[in-house]
């Protein structure tokens, strides 16, 4: 029988966004299954909700805030309901797994800083030993880098750095007066150090394939977690998936729970992916002639450990024993903040969605101590806006005027830095625990190693000595340990890319060494985390792995 589609695409974020794209746009009819509801861009958005209309100042009531946590009245929609998606961690390893199970998944919810990896994060396993060596290099990536750049917009100033190298930028937003001179003073104290405008996925000067998009320039509100109704910041919703309904090549599935993928043993294919209802708890099955597996970095791997199968019996594509395994994320919870004294007379127009950013220097152009790899720090300089009220007591025209006023400059820098691999962090399913579909539950065993530790102290110090040099008040660095693994919201590694199929999963085109028609294009595939926010790299990873898949289909050699 004839597969359903040409392609099977498990995820609608921002890597199955990108790969419904591609893959339509090469004329393949195209499945994405989403575990989540359907999300109407524009009208299940609540930026147009004025600060009025919003319930309790826009606060979670105390009896649901643990129900909610970190969500305000206008992002709750994005939230899913803690307890209905359980996991299980060892008690003493906590991990933060923080998702968005909607159509556009996290893609509607991310803070949008795109940075490109460089040679330098490629070449890192293979140079100084930790994990496997990456099956690519900085030039097989770059030219599908330019391509989501232009498509996605992101705005940017370009600096010529061989550790973060430069893209195709929209115009830069602009530093404010006081991020302009902490940058004067840092790069005079600290001359290989550089501070720059946030690379971020915001249109600035709107093309001719956005506006046809729908999508206009960044009216700097600041709302973007609400989801933005002008489609100035990258997502799913506001640019990957109508470019991919454009194509009449595209059919999406909401609320269709990925459960396992199917295969052949006599083709050594998989040929579909089943789903359970969400609302009926049915099954079914859809059948397709190439599955890409977007679900995100643990979503993923779960779906690959449910696809056993007896030529499989650990799960798909899982000879090498490496699914699930080398879970990573960003080291976090580093930095500091301090108060300024002077330029209380400036202000800035406008609520930039955006702040500056240090990039790596150490193991770059400064050494490191005592330990591998290295950090980069996003950052802002600001004064407080009358929203600071909501915090205070006080009532009464006094208390309102006295809110007109922005209060004193303050800053904050938070550190970024690269995890290590290492297989025993580790995705496994739970022996015993399930959801309420019936699927066994994730269970997630990942904690920092020493390198992670180091760095981390060291991204402390280094944070507190910048601001000090840079001439800034009551400066304090952010806290003695790093958070707990999954704090950084990057989560990635377990379904790694590399040479060798004995010790890792996919090769050099996403595609699974041991099931030539299953690719894995999410966070799931980094070989290494580098220091950079990744997103950038998944969806450079989705478009060129599905280019390659497309040309595959083609060939009849998958
Ligand atoms: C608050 C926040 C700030 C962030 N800031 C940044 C940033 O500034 N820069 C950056 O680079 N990254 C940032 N991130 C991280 C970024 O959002 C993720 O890296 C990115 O979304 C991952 O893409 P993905 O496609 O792997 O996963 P997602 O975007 O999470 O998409 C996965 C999709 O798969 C669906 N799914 C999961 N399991 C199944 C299943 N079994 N069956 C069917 N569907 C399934 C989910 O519902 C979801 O829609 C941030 C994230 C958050 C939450
Ligand atoms: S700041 Fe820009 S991207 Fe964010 S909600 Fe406003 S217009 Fe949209």
């Amino acid at each position: 029988m004839e597969p359903e589609f040409d392609a099977i695409v498990v995820g609608s974020g921002m890597s199955g966004g990108w790969a419904a794209k591609e893959l339509t746009e090469r004329g393949l009819k195209t499945l994405v299954i989403e575990r989540g509801r359907h999300i109407e861009h524009g009208a299940d958005y609540t930026d147009f909700d004025a600060p009025w209309e919003l319930p309790y100042l826009n606060r979670i009531p105390e009896d649901e805030q643990s129900l909610y946590p970190f969500a305000s009245q206008a992002t709750k929609h994005f939230r899913m309901k803690a307890g209905d998606h359980p996991y299980s961690v060892p008690e003493d390893r906590p991990f933060r797994w923080f998702r968005g199970y909607h159509l556009g998944g996290r893609s509607l919810m991310w803070a949008r800083q795109s940075y490109r990896m460089s040679d330098i994060d490629f070449e890192a396993n293979k140079k100084d030993g930790y994990g496997v060596d990456w099956p690519i290099r900085y030039q097989d990536i770059a030219p599908w880098y330019d391509h989501v750049e232009r498509f996605a917009g992101i705005s940017g100033q370009a600096e010529g750095l061989e550790q973060l190298p430069d893209g195709v930028f929209q115009p830069a937003m602009e530093l404010n007066c006081l991020e302009e001179e902490m940058k004067k003073r840092l790069e005079v104290a600290y001359p290989t150090r550089k501070l720059t405008i946030g690379r971020c996925a915001h249109i600035t000067e709107a093309t001719e394939e956005q506006l046809d998009l729908g999508r206009g320039n960044c009216q700097y509100r600041s709302y973007c977690s609400r989801g933005c109704s002008f489609g100035s910041y990258f997502s799913s919703l506001s640019a990957t998936l109508p470019a991919a309904r454009l194509t009449e090549n595209l059919t999406i599935v909401t609320d269709a729970i990925g459960h396992s993928v199917i295969y052949d043993p006599e083709t050594n294919r998989a040929t579909g992916v089943r789903i359970i209802d969400s609302n009926t708890k049915e099954g079914r099955i859809y059948t397709g002639r190439v599955v890409f597996l977007c679900a995100s970095a643990i979503g993923s791997a779960q779906i690959m450990l449910n696809s056993m199968s007896d030529a499989f019996p650990t799960g798909i594509a899982n000879s090498s024993d490496m699914v699930g395994r080398n879970l990573m994320d960003h080291v976090s919870g580093m930095g500091a903040g301090g108060s300024f004294d002077g330029f209380e007379d400036m202000y800035y127009s406008g609520r930039r969605p955006n702040g500056f950013y240090i990039p790596r220097y150490r193991n770059v152009t400064e050494d490191a101590p005592d330990f591998v790899r290295g950090y980069g720090f996003q950052g802002g300089c600001q004064r407080g806006s009358w929203e600071r009220g909501r915090g205070m007591a006080g009532i009464g025209a006094d208390f309102k005027h006295a809110l007109r006023t922005p209060s004193g400059w303050s800053v904050w820098l938070s550190g970024f830095g690269e995890m290590l691999p290492n297989p025993d962090n580790r995705v496994t399913l739970h022996p015993t625990k399930t959801d309420q579909w019936g699927m066994a539950q994730v269970h997630i065993d990942c904690t920092l190693g020493e390198n992670d530790k180091k760095l981390a102290r060291q991204a402390n110090l280094d944070a507190v000595a910048m601001l000090e040099a840079a001439g800034f008040k009551n400066v304090s660095a952010r806290g003695e340990e790093p958070f707990a693994p999954g704090s950084a919201i990057h989560e990635m590694g377990t379904v790694r890319m590399g040479h060798d199929p004995k010790t890792s999963v996919l090769n050099k085109y996403n595609q699974a060494h041991d099931v030539p028609n299953l690719f894995v294009t999410d966070g799931a595939c980094m070989t290494s985390t580098a220091c950079q926010n990744p997103s950038l790299t998944y969806m450079a990873m989705s478009a060129r792995a599905a280019h390659h898949a497309a040309e595959f289909l083609k060939a009849g050699t998958i």
